[in-house]
């Protein structure tokens, strides 16, 4: 389904404590005051303005930033009132909140639907309670499993996010998370390697040495697992690292960590590179001139960022040229080597 989303910024609203790794107000480049009613009924309307005009588009207001349900009753009460009042007017579908998983339980998610929220979103970080612990999250995974159970009872879409990296955690333990998070069936993830960032406690440990992040080849490694196993599970990765934001791009904000801009692309690309030595690997009639076939929208993610897949395929198997063919007839997540007149094919499901 295709969303128009406003996003509405709660910066820390309802956070009963500062987790770690946090400084919403770096991350999203929000600052100043709080949301009321009248700042939010002026955000939506200015997107509203700018909204596309494409058939079956859904358009739903987001509050991102803070732990929704963690906030006073009131204030939820006031700001839903608002965002469902576009709803009557037939301008927006629904709503979607971001929160913590101890701040969910049935009267919550109730109230929630009455006002015709329709998503939520849900900050899993990780599955391991020791990882948690360290990250002075203040929940254990047990909490996030009754979330789940609360949230998919009553119908609503369920989003989780992850944090790989954080500190105690280990690729095995990330894996883990992973697995967990496949078993509680989210409509869709998203993943956020974890960055050392201005002015949280992270960044103080980092400074004293008690934290090391992933590098990034590190973060690619364990990140192209985390999707093939969530594609393999027909899960949706809506997202693969930080969104990029003038405030997290400005110099300072990112003290270290796996970050870039095109983080994703790193990670699809990884796991083509992996298809493609698979294919190369397998075929007994390899000439040094190949052509491999891929879904268009997928051939910048089978090339690299510069070229880089393609440079080191030549590089690894002494090929003189590489063609690629962008065929609508490939399937997303798959690819193919044309050899003489026959074509073998791999999918990414493939590679676990
Ligand atoms: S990670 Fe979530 S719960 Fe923790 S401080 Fe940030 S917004 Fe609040």
């Amino acid at each position: 389904m295709c969303h128009f989303i406003i996003p509405i910024f709660v910066p820390h609203m309802g956070c009963p404590h500062r987790c770690i790794f946090c400084n919403q107000r770096r991350i999203a480049g929000v600052s100043g005051s709080l949301v009321t009613q009248d700042s939010l009924e002026d955000t939506v309307k200015l997107y509203l303005r700018t909204k596309p005009k494409k058939e079956g588009m859904k358009t739903q207001i987001a509050f991102y930033g803070g732990s929704f349900t963690g906030m006073d009753l009131n204030v939820q009460e006031s700001l839903l009132c608002s965002a469902y009042s576009f709803i009557k007017d037939g301008k927006v579908d629904s709503i979607r909140v971001s929160t913590r998983p101890d701040c969910i339980d049935p009267d919550i998610v109730s109230f929630l639907k009455a006002y015709k929220v329709g998503t939520i979103e849900l900050g899993v970080q990780s599955m391991v309670d020791r990882v948690l612990m360290q990250s002075n999250r203040g929940h254990t995974s047990y909490d996030t499993l009754k979330a789940v159970k609360t949230i998919s009872r009553n119908e609503l879409e369920l989003g989780l996010q992850i944090m790989p990296g954080l500190p105690g955690d280990t690729p095995e333990l990330i894996l883990h998370t992973v697995d967990r998070v496949i078993e509680m069936k989210p409509d869709f993830v998203r993943i956020y390697p974890t960055m050392v960032i201005k002015d949280t406690p992270l960044e103080e440990l980092y400074l004293k040495g008690s934290f090391e992040p992933m590098t990034l080849d590190e973060a690619i490694d364990i990140c192209k697992e985390a999707l093939l196993r969530f594609k393999n599970a027909d899960i949706p990765i809506v997202r693969v690292g930080l969104q990029p934001t003038p405030e997290l791009e400005r110099e300072g904000t990112i003290i270290a960590g796996p970050s870039h801009p095109s983080f994703r692309q790193l990670v699809e690309s990884a796991i083509f590179f992996e298809m493609a030595k698979r294919l190369i690997e397998k075929c007994t009639t390899l000439d040094k001139k190949p052509t491999f076939s891929v879904n268009p929208k997928e051939y910048s993610y089978f090339c690299g960022q510069k070229n880089k897949n393609i440079a080191k395929l030549k590089e690894r198997y002494k090929l003189k040229e590489i063609n690629v063919m962008p065929e609508m007839g490939v399937k997303k997540g798959a690819l193919g080597l044309l050899t003489g007149t026959s074509m073998s094919c791999i999918d990414s499901k493939e590679l676990l």
